[in-house]
């Protein structure tokens, strides 16, 4: 979360929407959550109705900003003060099933991905809209945050009542939340009768439909230039996700502390990575972007398994690129070179 404007173009870039013809109507419209940019693009659709629910997806917005968010003033923060204090919550309906998510996730990725880890990536400097400056924190800080274990599952839901047995738990929802809330505006404009629409948050995408008559044709963005690595149909209703650790991070003494962290270790993921996978689900996708981040090139298949993930590929620092066969039947390399494939079938 706290993604400023400098990402903005990436949008733009990942987006291309390859398109030729634009003989439907289209309303574009640019909204912000958490600080990023979302592009959203309506077809086919009744003027006064996608109106009527960009209003609505952006007070939706509004809401999730205030209550969803890590480090600002509202319910999460509220909660997990809670959690500090050993108290219990009552919380609103609102933000329960994100905490159900995130125990879901956390379980099937190994840990991989904690999103009771705030404080850890708060301790980094990554609460907070500007990039964190100067030398990273000590080390005994982060080992102590490590040794005390936070994780999902040391959270006790009761009907609507939570607390935690772990004092030490502190809700992020940065690594997913942003999925979390296109989903959440896609329920909304299809509620409103808009069949065929994108949202865009920076390369993050939901489609709703189609693009006339074809699918929604999108570039995976490249982890370096920002250009596109290769282009993908979705069919209605599918979700893209990338996540990686070439975008949001500092620099010290030539050594870079990117805002995803190994949990298991409470420092940033240092083999340099993108992990980019198709899904149903926005939470559910940009989840498994993150933990497949964490995971690198050499635990991605597994852990993309235990994900449910059926379409994923990341790109190294070499360029290589590791992807399951379904995924590469999908995708049309755009760069002028051709990159190594590492396929690994089982998903
Ligand atoms: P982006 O928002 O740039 O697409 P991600 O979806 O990968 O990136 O989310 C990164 C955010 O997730 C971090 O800013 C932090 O709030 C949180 N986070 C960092 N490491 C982890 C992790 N291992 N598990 C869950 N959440 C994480
Ligand atoms: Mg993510």
């Amino acid at each position: 979360m706290g993604r400023i404007l400098s990402l903005l173009p990436a949008g733009f870039l990942a987006l291309m929407l390859i398109s030729c013809s634009q003989p439907q109507k289209e309303i574009r419209e640019k909204l912000y959550v958490f600080g990023t940019l979302v592009e959203i693009i309506i077809r086919d659709a009744d003027e006064d109705a996608a109106r009527k629910a960009l209003v609505d997806v952006n007070a939706a917005f509004q809401k999730m900003h205030r209550d969803w968010h890590a480090w600002k003033p509202g319910e999460m923060s509220r909660l997990n003060q809670a959690f500090a204090e050993g108290r219990t919550v009552k919380v609103s309906p609102f933000l329960l099933p994100l905490i159900k998510q995130a125990k879901g996730f956390e379980a099937a990725s190994e840990g991989l991905f904690n999103p009771a880890i705030g404080a850890m990536v708060a301790a980094w400097g990554f609460h907070a809209d500007e990039l964190p400056k100067g030398a990273p924190p000590p080390k005994a800080k982060i080992a102590a945050l490590v040794k005390a274990q936070p994780s999902m599952s040391d959270v006790v839901i009761r009907g609507r009542e939570v607390s935690s047995t772990n004092a030490s738990v502190s809700l992020d929802f940065g690594g997913f939340a942003k999925g979390a809330a296109l989903d959440q505006a896609a329920v909304i404009l299809k509620a409103h009768g808009i069949n065929n629409a994108i949202l865009n948050a920076g390369g993050d995408l939901n489609v709703i439909g189609t693009h006339g008559d074809r699918p929604w044709r999108l570039g995976i963005r490249h982890p370096k230039n920002w250009g596109v690595l290769a282009s993908v149909e979705l069919k209605p209703d599918e979700v893209l996700y990338t996540s990686g650790n070439y975008e949001r991070f500092f620099e010290h003494e030539g050594v870079r502390y990117a805002h995803i962290l190994d949990p298991r270790s409470g420092w940033p993921v240092d083999h340099i990575v993108s992990a980019s996978v198709i899904g149903k689900i926005g939470a559910a996708a940009d989840a498994a972007a993150t933990a497949l981040t964490v995971a690198g090139p050499k635990d991605w298949h597994r852990i993309a398994r235990r994900m449910g993930v059926k379409f994923a590929l990341l790109v190294d620092d070499k360029g290589r690129i590791y992807l399951n066969p379904a995924m590469k039947a999908r995708i049309k390399l755009e760069g002028k070179e051709t990159p190594e494939l590492v396929v690994s079938p089982g998903l």
